[in-house]
């Protein structure tokens, strides 16, 4: 079994939780039902207000980025350029974004005086606390499981407060059903990931790239399906294709598609007929053999428009 914990913890102890594998590990609190009560109520005038905000380690969903960008008025790229930082899920594998905090500090770039300055548009992980979300595959199934972890810190106060509810209750509370139902795609992509073991070392950079870019930074992701790279390899119709350039969501499930076709063989996406000869004759590469797998074109058949991007070498 391969389990995720995307929990938002100020703790040392507690951030080991989130890669722990399951079952047994000590590190992992008592799992929850959505049904099991909580005791918890956050509001300004509790003596802790902004707290939790001023010591963050908080990892990101593609959607999370999504609305954040969009919330700003600014590029998915500029986005991940000003407040977030890159990290890897296990050494050499598929990578994550996590807020980068106030330069010198620890503190959130959106925490006021008032409060959250995007409070609408708060990540998952902002939402969920003090709860967290424990996502979990097992090795003999195709699904994941969801289940809850309620952390307690020092610094909240917010479990002394008298108001009781269910998890289910506070998840509706925090508009987090339907953070989670666009952020479960990209949570089931990194449970396969983990799921394939030491085999996830194995990925090229070029795939790496490619799935940061298809997950998290949905306006360059945009330009590469306008790209001859992939027109030519790729059958969308016009429809498809129009509103892939102009609806960030139908963009954000493309990729996730997009991902799982490329990286995974699970098809969903037509092919053109010569998408192979048209990227060979692209590459002025004539002595290479065409594979009759085109249900899986290698990586290099894509030809991303990364290479010799400074930003991406950066990251
Ligand atoms: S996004 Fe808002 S709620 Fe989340 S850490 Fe930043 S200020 Fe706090
Ligand atoms: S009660 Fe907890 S979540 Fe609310 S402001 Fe205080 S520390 Fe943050």
């Amino acid at each position: 079994m391969v389990a995720f914990l995307e929990v938002r913890l100020m703790s040392d102890d507690a951030k080991l939780t989130i890669d722990s594998a399951l079952p047994g590990s000590p590190l992992v609190p008592a799992q929850l039902e959505g049904s099991a009560v909580i005791q918890f109520r956050c509001h300004k005038d509790i003596d802790c207000f902004n707290a939790c905000c001023k010591n963050i380690d908080i990892m990101l969903t593609p959607y999370d980025i999504l609305r954040l960008k969009q919330r700003l008025g600014i590029s998915s790229t500029e986005f991940l350029r000003q407040y977030t930082e890159p990290f890897e899920f296990a050494k050499n594998s598929i990578g994550g974004v996590k807020y980068k905090p106030k330069q010198g500090t620890n503190e959130c770039q959106f925490v006021t005086a008032e409060g959250c300055s995007v409070y609408q548009d708060r990540p998952t992980a902002c939402r969920y606390y003090p709860v967290g979300l424990l996502s979990m595959r097992r090795q003999d199934e195709n699904f994941d499981r969801a289940s809850y972890a309620l952390v307690k810190e020092d610094h909240c106060h917010g479990h002394l407060e008298d108001r009781k509810l269910t998890i289910d209750e506070y998840r509706r509370e925090q508009g987090l059903e339907e953070y989670d139902e666009h952020g479960r795609p990209w949570r089931q992509l990194i449970l396969k990931v983990k799921s394939a073991g030491p085999a996830i070392g194995n990925m090229s950079k070029t795939s790496l790239k490619f799935f940061f870019m298809a997950c998290y930074d949905l306006d360059r992701f945009r330009e590469f399906i306008k790209s001859s790279g992939f027109t030519t390899t790729f059958d969308i119709d016009e429809a498809t294709r129009n509103e892939l350039l102009s609806d960030d969501m139908a963009l954000l499930r493309f990729g996730d598609r997009l991902i799982r076709q490329v990286m995974y063989g699970e098809k969903s996406i037509d092919l053109k007929a010569d998408a192979l000869e048209q990227h060979l004759a692209r590459r002025g590469d004539r002595r290479s053999t065409v594979h009759d797998d085109m249900e899986r074109p290698s990586m290099a058949a894509y030809e991303m428009p990364l290479d010799g991007d400074e930003e991406e070498k950066s990251r």
